[in-house]
């Protein structure tokens, strides 16, 4: 039976977990699953490992996992812990000796492109550097036997897309970081998803991502089979809030891998 496999390559929110300068408990903790790198996974067929987000962590993040290929990039949005490791995407460019293909909103592109413009001149010098092929995100896309289907979400300012992945009309993962909520469009298209992964900051409410609360509500509305939450900062302590969640519903960690059968 075909599976695919996601692996959490990091968890954490923007400035990480432990925060630097920072002596909390939860900073200071000796629980591993209290350490989280910046928010990104892996998403990984018999074929295909695709990669969602490419995180100021991405280097540490591949030699952890041993990420040695990578055939596509999706990107969620062009915050800066999403974005940031995109010059390290150059060693799977080498390894595969061609263009790696990259997928974003045409908004999330042109803020890469403003960012990294030595790697998207054309008259640039060190041409082949990193090899690259940009594809804009209009809708729904293949890569090997999945379609995947992009969702926008609200956070502040920025869109965020979420993606959900099918395989023969089945909903196998939906996976939503960086949202304040989740619109009925949002949850129509998650639906039935086998696997949920959604943004969690914290207790508090926040202005532009999901709180447990809101997130937990989310979920129920959903209702996958399983729901993972992220990108949490550093008022969150693995220990004290796995045994809060409702059932099926758990705290993602660095490291950790969830298959699923297709
Ligand atoms: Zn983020
Ligand atoms: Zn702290
Ligand atoms: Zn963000």
């Amino acid at each position: 039976m075909p599976s695919l496999t996601l692996t959490f390559l990091g968890t954490g929110t923007s400035q990480g977990v432990p925060m630097i300068g920072c002596s909390c408990e939860i900073c200071k903790s000796l629980d591993p699953r209290d350490q989280r790198t910046r928010t990104s996974v892996l998403v990984s067929t018999e074929k295909e490992n695709i990669l969602i987000d490419t995180t100021p962590d991405l280097r540490f993040q591949c030699l952890r996992e041993e990420v040695n290929h990578v055939h596509a990039v999706l990107f969620t949005h062009p915050h800066t812990d999403h974005i940031m490791g995109f010059d390290d995407l150059r060693r799977f460019s080498e390894l595969h000796d061609a263009e790696l293909p990259i997928y974003a909103a045409p908004m999330t592109m042109a803020k890469i492109q403003e960012a990294f413009r030595f790697v998207f001149e054309e008259s640039r010098p060190w041409k082949g550097y990193l090899r690259i092929k940009p594809y804009l995100i209009e809708g729904s896309f293949s890569l090997g036997d999945l379609e995947i289907t992009p969702v926008p979400l609200a956070h502040g300012k920025m869109t965020t897309l979420g993606f959900v992945f099918t395989r023969n009309k089945q909903k196998l993962l939906a996976y939503y970081t960086d949202c304040q909520e989740v619109s009925l469009e949002a949850l129509a298209h998650a639906s039935g998803t086998q696997v949920l992964v959604l943004d969690a900051l914290r207790d508090k409410p926040h202005p532009t991502h999901l709180n447990f609360s809101s997130a937990i509500e989310a979920a129920q509305m959903i209702k996958p089979k399983k729901t993972f939450f992220t990108h949490c900062c550093h008022e969150v302590s693995h220990a004290t809030k796995e045994k809060e969640l409702p059932a099926d519903m758990f705290l993602a960690y660095d490291q950790l891998k969830v298959s699923l059968d297709y």
